[in-house]
């Protein structure tokens, strides 16, 4: 075992401690995801039944900062970080959405689903492969169409591939990822709660289960800086938000105030057409443009 990993695991057990005294696993490493315990003697064992991860992953400026069990880290991590890595290609403009087939005039013709600022989705034609004929025939088209001025007439129709990566994983990735930053800051006591649960669930089966979309919103923002804010007021929306990289997540708030969780608080609110937002650095209610972030800005550090 290295020596950070090490240093994570002596910290992660005497936080466990701190927190459970007298829980008979107190002195096990207890992994933050699945909340599972594992003796010192099957760590010793098996040095590799824990691993680091890295919180944000790497591609977003992540660091070695908790430990979690060998499964958490392969199924989940691994799992979920290869749709987030996709999905942020995609939002970059880096890789295609997907691939498929425009079919137009019979032909059949490789295109690019992209994202377009404009008109959402843009469909790239790639003349450079399918049949030659087909390619002499498309350009004509186009070319007739620019002679005669205006919008190219033609309509096709359009067939998706098979995608190769889900927005919902990659935001379930996010939600992993904000639940792992909030633990490294806010240890055992935050994350061994029934609030929590719904989390956990939705980590480990992949599927968002009860947790409202508008719960991991994108960024418009100037400021890049990792970091978690706790909203106290209006006491209804009191949450931890959790920024990291392009988008902010939101968890239940570190101290309980409310019996009601912050995900069926926002059911109900989405529901009336209501939610959050994340502007210029501050955290507002949609509809009515208000700010009711109280801006307690705290750097993660670890647990
Ligand atoms: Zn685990």
């Amino acid at each position: 075992m290295g020596k950070s990993s090490t240093r994570l695991l002596d910290r992660q057990i005497e936080a466990f401690e701190r927190v459970y005294p007298t829980c008979e696993y107190a002195g096990w490493f207890v992994c933050p995801q699945c909340l599972n315990a594992i003796s010192l003697e099957a760590i010793a064992e098996d040095p590799g039944c824990v691993s680091i991860e890295h919180v944000p992953p790497q591609s977003v400026r992540g660091r070695a900062l908790v430990l979690t069990c060998r499964r958490c880290n392969n199924t989940a991590g691994h799992e979920l970080e290869t749709h987030l890595a996709k999905a942020d290609a995609v939002a970059r403009g880096e890789e295609p959405v997907g691939v498929g087939y425009l079919h137009l005039d019979g032909m059949r013709l490789p295109v690019r689903e992209c994202l377009d600022q404009d008109s959402g989705i843009r469909l790239d034609v790639n003349l450079g492969v399918g049949r030659p004929n087909d390619r002499a025939r498309i350009r004509k088209l186009i070319d007739d169409a620019m002679a005669a001025g205006g919008e190219p007439a033609i309509t096709g129709s359009y067939r998706p591939g098979p995608r190769r990566w889900s927005l919902a994983c990659a935001n379930v990735a996010r939600l992993r990822t904000a639940y792992l930053y909030a633990f490294a800051q806010y240890g055992y006591s935050y994350v061994i709660d029934r609030r929590l649960d719904i989390v956990r669930e939705t980590i480990i089966e992949h599927a968002h289960k009860g947790i409202p979309a508008s719960m991991i919103v994108d960024i418009d923002d100037v400021d890049t800086e990792n970091k978690l804010i706790e909203v106290v007021e209006p006491k209804a929306y009191r949450c931890l938000a959790v920024r990291i990289g392009d988008a902010a997540i939101f968890l239940p708030a570190p101290r309980p105030l409310s019996r009601e969780g912050i995900y069926s608080v926002t059911q109900r609110l989405a529901k009336r057409g209501r939610g959050f937002a994340w502007r210029q650095g501050r955290i507002i209610d949609l509809p009515t443009r208000q700010v009711f972030a109280h801006d307690t800005t705290e750097r993660i550090r670890a647990a």
